[in-house]
């Protein structure tokens, strides 16, 4: 059964000692795809090195909660693109998004570096890693506004609404699930994977958070997608094979990557 983590967040300071030990881990236990994705700007180099080495590739983009270092010295789209089109293994944008967790004090400002990053996958064609919290109408809101009316990519750590998950697919992006999902108290996360087709889903750790269920205490990593597969397989009443197998096949779809 090989394993596929869309979203991992290798370049966090706290898996900087011992990243090593966890690749090879994740190795042994069958994953055969790492999505290494940013959350901030100082990760980028650190990602676009790792996304050199087999099995992993990388997501380079700015998440919402750290919007303040798109200062106006910088050029966040610009060096965005640039780096994409120079490195063919950095496939996709991510993680970019709106995040009203903490309020909507910086709505407008979000929703800007947003539409910036997003401007930029569109114009290399590159799937975006979108990350929303309290903020899918305002998210559909922007991309109405943009004309967007399809966009491929991923939405990552989904635990929204059966109504939010039926737009997100509408629009054509797929939907991809955590440690969240083995929680006993997620039943409604387990209601949107029931929902959601397997040929739209994918699986993710959000490492180095959300650990699944048997791991919760400790860091979350990609060997423990696999908890994740289970959890799909149950709720879809499958094998965990079976739920592997398409995840395979969803992930290098996304990703635009021949399937192997
Ligand atoms: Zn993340």
């Amino acid at each position: 059964m090989r394993l596929y983590d869309c979203h991992a967040h290798l370049a966090d300071p706290r898996l900087a000692d011992t990243l090593e030990d966890h690749l090879a881990a994740a190795a042994a236990a069958g994953v055969a795809g790492i999505l290494a994705t940013a959350a901030r700007l100082g990760e980028w180099d650190r990602i676009e090195a790792l996304s050199q080495r087999p099995g992993l590739h990388g997501a380079l983009g700015l998440h919402p909660f750290f919007i303040d270092q798109a200062t106006p010295e910088i050029d966040l789209a610009g060096d965005l693109q640039r780096r994409l089109a120079a490195n063919p293994r950095l496939v996709a944008v991510g993680e970019v998004g709106l995040d009203f967790y903490h309020g909507r004090d910086n709505a407008e400002r979000q929703r800007a570096v947003l539409a910036a990053q997003l401007t930029v996958a569109r114009a290399l064609d590159r799937p975006v890693v979108v990350h929303n919290r309290r903020s899918w109408n305002e998210f559909f809101g922007l991309l109405r506004e943009m004309g967007i009316a399809s966009l491929r990519g991923l939405c990552h750590c989904f635990n929204g609404s059966r109504e939010v998950a039926r737009q997100v697919l509408d629009l054509g992006l797929m939907v991809s699930f955590c440690g969240p999902l083995t929680y006993p108290r997620s039943t409604h996360v387990r209601a949107a994977a029931a929902y959601v087709p397997l040929d739209r889903i994918l699986t993710e750790t959000d490492c180095p958070d959300l650990p699944p269920e048997p791991c919760r205490g400790g860091l979350s990593l990609p060997w423990h997608v696999r908890y994740v597969v289970e959890a799909l397989a149950a709720i879809k009443g499958l094998t965990p094979t079976a739920v592997a197998e398409q995840v395979e096949a969803n992930y290098h779809d996304v990703l635009g990557l021949p399937r192997p």
